[in-house]
């Protein structure tokens, strides 16, 4: 993950090299979706932009592997034990205090955030960014960013209520579209950014497959559909772009936060408190583990 970092910041700081650096850095994340699983969908967009661009495998989550840690290692570049956010729901201060920070304000949490970002780094360069959080946590690591989206509160609460259930009315299908959905907006409400204000630098947290791998596990049928689903997306992604005349000046990275292990449901090994514990509780489902 800290090298897909360092190319996107690399195409925001470095010289002007014989070719022209990008004027726009799209950094799609996949929050969930394990490279294996990728590399098997029917997936064209992802896997023609793999094909013409470079593709890093030994990339590794951090650790702890969870959703908001990733995503503080992502703009720093940085490792938990050095830009401080190192997991959990409570977050605590320098005298042990917990602070109410963690889910509800991210903003306010920042301020933990040990390290720079590459938000910081982008706003003193002259340029402009977006955070689209689809957990609205991540955004602890917004810290300069010029616009944000928390989608906790601006996506739409029967689908975000929806996100961890394996039915919706009785309908496991309703319950997909609904996990898929919250994708669909999350990338809808950064294009109305995109159309007003040509950012340069965006990172969007599409979440959908680690809502379906925490209600379904990642060998589920859902599993592969959904990560197909986000493919699409990102076509609709670069039509638009197109649409906008900013596609050729648009470098695209991406990367998911972590993946997803199948484990043996009478075994449960998530910690007491572990918020992946809740998840499957939640859900009616036990054995979804980050991994
Ligand atoms: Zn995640």
């Amino acid at each position: 993950m800290s090298l897909l970092v360092l190319a996107a910041s690399a195409l925001l700081a470095a010289p002007a090299p014989a070719a022209r650096p990008a004027d726009h850095v799209f950094v799609v994340m996949l929050d969930g979706t394990r490279p294996d699983f990728l590399r098997r969908a029917r997936a064209p967009v992802i896997h023609r932009m793999a094909i013409e661009g470079t593709t890093f495998l030994q990339a590794e989550t951090t650790y702890p592997s969870q959703t908001r840690v990733a995503f503080v290692s992502l703009p720093t570049g940085s490792h938990p034990g050095s830009h401080g956010i190192v997991g959990g729901d409570e977050i605590k201060d320098a005298s042990w205090k917990n602070l109410e920070t963690g889910d509800n304000d991210p903003i306010a949490a920042q301020v933990l955030v040990a390290r720079p970002t590459f938000f910081e780094e982008a706003t003193a360069a002259g340029l402009t960014s977006v955070y689209a959080a689809m957990k609205g946590y991540e955004l602890v690591g917004a810290k300069g960013a010029t616009w944000t989206i928390n989608g906790k509160l601006t996506l739409d609460k029967t689908a975000y209520a929806a996100r961890y259930a394996p039915e919706t009315g009785g309908s496991q299908e309703l319950a997909l579209w609904y996990k898929e959905s919250l994708s669909r907006q999350l990338l809808d409400q950064t294009l109305a950014i995109v159309r007003e204000r040509r950012p340069n630098l965006v990172v969007i947290n599409l979440g959908s497959a680690d809502y379906v791998a925490h209600t379904w596990g990642p060998s589920s049928a859902q599993y592969m559909q959904t990560i197909e689903f986000m493919d699409g997306l990102v076509g609709e992604l670069a039509a638009e772009l197109g649409r906008l005349g900013m596609l050729e000046r648009t470098a695209f990275v991406f990367s998911a936060d972590h993946g997803f292990s199948d484990v043996d449901p009478t075994r449960i090994i998530a910690p007491a408190g572990d918020a992946t514990r809740r998840h499957q509780h939640r859900g009616g489902q036990h054995g979804r583990l980050r991994a």
